[in-house]
């Protein structure tokens, strides 16, 4: 296969739909870790297509929603400030924080800008010597080396006023915080292929043999997906938990040695915040000493920063798999992509956006009556 459409192919989506509705005898819930997968999976109806007996959980893989607000609110103090040229992807302007998103500080006159790579930034910065140039470097391990790599460029080519404000976050104490929930419902996961053609898969053996659920690395396209459900819904059916790589096209087993030698020498692993969630142990990284010049946290003296939540946002339930986005009762209603209440409504990755986009309207009252939480 040469082409994304071939990835489409609906002869072959058929035959794969075909062999998991032969092969699934009873119910069973998966959860797709990455926010890429949901999109797809709601986009082309792939959960409609399923039998009855399989369910898709939607997992916490969004770097955008599961960015903490407080990080979100130091961001709208930065980039307020005179002598600050803010850069970011543009998926993080409209995330509300506290009050206000990063769209209404530019309106305020603050100097936000939308760059394309991290490595934008660091031009700006050599561009502009007497200003302070911030990247905000949020995601996952997918993100995280391009962060990674230009702050280690900063400080070899000696560029001092540029700095990265992180948040950058893990998935396997992710995984294991989901599996460990006293509630939870998660029997194996479709693991995200792009953070394990970083990483590689050897994270996971650990993982699928203490909690005794398959983890399937699987891609994003939609027979990427019905291929990682089919060999998923195969090893619950036999009462196996291994780990499988269904996305052999990009991830290696020992995924990008060069990558993780530069998260290595530029991060250390901390514990992170997550959106909606709490502090999930060793779940993220920050800038590691030596390079402390480079971390906007600490150039700008951003603590004690009081946030606060929309009362009627349930994003922790739909980012924990806890509740599908149209059973929040803020759902298209005061909530929607103009009038977002949380990230998840906001991010191209994001659950609630996937559902208000792709219309999935059609939850009855009664169905909200009758399960407020699933
Ligand atoms: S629909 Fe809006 S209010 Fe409800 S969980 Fe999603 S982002 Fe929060």
């Amino acid at each position: 296969m040469k082409y994304i459409d071939e990835f489409q192919d609906p002869e072959l989506a058929r035959r794969l739909l075909d062999d998991i509705h032969s092969t699934v005898t009873r119910p069973w819930a998966l959860m797709e870790v990455c926010g890429g997968q949901t999109h797809t999976i709601i986009r082309h109806g792939i959960d409609q297509l399923l039998p009855e007996q399989v369910e898709l959980i939607h997992g916490p893989g969004c770097p955008v929603c599961v960015t903490p607000l407080e990080v979100i609110d130091k961001a709208l103090e930065i980039a307020s400030r005179p002598e600050v040229i803010f850069c970011s992807f543009g998926d993080m302007l409209r995330v509300p924080g506290t009050g206000r998103d990063l769209f209404q500080v530019r309106s305020e006159g603050g100097d936000v800008r939308v760059v394309y790579s991290p490595l934008d930034a660091l031009r700006i910065a050599r561009q502009n010597p007497d200003r302070e140039v911030v990247f905000f470097g949020i995601g996952f391990e997918t993100t995280a080396p391009p962060n990674a790599m230009t702050v280690h460029q900063a400080r070899r080519l000696g560029i001092p006023n540029f700095s990265l404000l992180v948040s950058h976050v893990r998935v396997p104490p992710a995984i294991e915080a989901i599996m460990s929930a006293p509630n939870c419902r998660v029997q194996a996961f479709l693991a995200a292929g792009h953070v394990c053609s970083v990483m590689g898969v050897g994270e996971y053996p650990e993982l699928a043999e203490r909690f005794r659920v398959p983890i399937v690395v699987t891609g994003f396209e939609p027979l990427d997906i019905l291929e990682g459900v089919r060999r998923t819904v195969l090893q619950l059916e036999r009462g196996e938990h291994t780990v499988d790589n269904a996305y052999a096209r990009a991830v290696r087993p020992e995924g990008n040695p060069a990558a993780q030698a530069m998260l290595e020498d530029v991060f250390e692993v901390t514990d992170r915040a997550w959106r909606g969630i709490g502090v999930i142990p060793d779940s993220g990284w920050r800038l590691s000493p030596k390079y402390r010049d480079h971390d906007a946290e600490y150039r700008f003296s951003v603590d004690g920063i009081q946030t606060r939540e929309p009362a009627e946002c349930r994003s922790g339930e739909v980012l924990q798999g806890m509740l599908k986005p149209h059973e929040c009762e803020a759902f298209g209603t005061v909530c929607t992509p103009r009038t977002p209440l949380g990230a998840t409504m906001v991010s191209s990755e994001g659950a609630c956006a996937a559902y208000y986009l792709y219309r999935r309207l059609d939850i009855t009252t009664a169905a909200r009556e009758a399960s407020p939480v699933v």
